[in-house]
């Protein structure tokens, strides 16, 4: 692992089940969509048939909610208690943080606002609504690429500086591109899961707080 001080590290963060407690847009899916449609498209995605913007496209034209509604729905998703205190951490060390999230700048947005998070740089897809459906696009859409929403991967090599070691915190399929090109991963669920499997260099976390403690020891 590559050597961690606060002069050279910028950190990453994954938003649903990394920074959230729970994974936002499948629990949306599963409360708010009109039909079943999304679970066919989730099984052909798991397939490899389809790519997970195409997923994503179409499971998020298939749910039904008003602005109201769904800003009621927002106001009830917590995010882990130690998000705060690593962002404290790493501005008080002058340490860049930033999101990159495969959910939508509305949800992203709303829900930093409620947690009184205002000031941090985010890279999300995009939604706008209209009555009570969901317009997505992605303006992160890397097609060189692959099949992604929104390519991880392409903010974090954009970003990254020489002699600056990455630092990516994740869960999930979508943040698979993005950790293989990371000098330090602390990974949770499924890319735990993977990352073991395939033997690549790790910290399993079960939640920010053993990012936290991981760090309030070495910066
Ligand atoms: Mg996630």
């Amino acid at each position: 692992m590559a050597k961690e001080n606060k002069d050279n590290i910028m950190v990453f963060f994954d938003f649903d089940n990394t920074i959230t407690t729970t994974d936002v847009i499948d629990d949306m899916l599963a409360r708010f969509s009109k039909d079943d449609e999304w679970k066919a498209l989730e099984e052909r995605w798991q397939r490899e048939e389809i790519g997970s913007r195409e997923c994503l496209k179409g499971q998020i034209e298939g749910i039904r909610i008003d602005k109201d509604k769904l800003d009621e729905y927002l106001s009830t998703i917590s995010i882990d208690p130690y998000f705060k205190r690593l962002l404290k951490l790493f501005k008080s060390r002058g340490i860049p943080a930033l999101i990159v999230s495969d959910n939508f700048d509305y949800m992203v947005r709303s829900v930093l606002k409620s947690n009184d998070i205002t000031d941090i740089e985010v890279y999300c897809n995009r939604t706008d609504l209209s009555g009570d459906k969901l317009n997505p696009s992605f303006p992160y859409a890397n097609k060189k690429c692959g099949d992604c929403a929104n390519c991880k991967k392409t903010h974090l090599l954009a970003k990254k500086r020489d002699g600056v070691s990455t630092v990516y915190i994740g869960d999930g399929r979508s943040d698979v591109c993005a950790s293989r090109v990371s000098d330090v991963v602390f990974a949770k669920d499924y890319l735990k899961e993977l990352f073991k499997k395939e033997g690549r260099p790790h910290i399993a976390i079960d939640s920010l707080k053993d990012v936290y403690e991981h760090y309030v020891r070495r910066l």
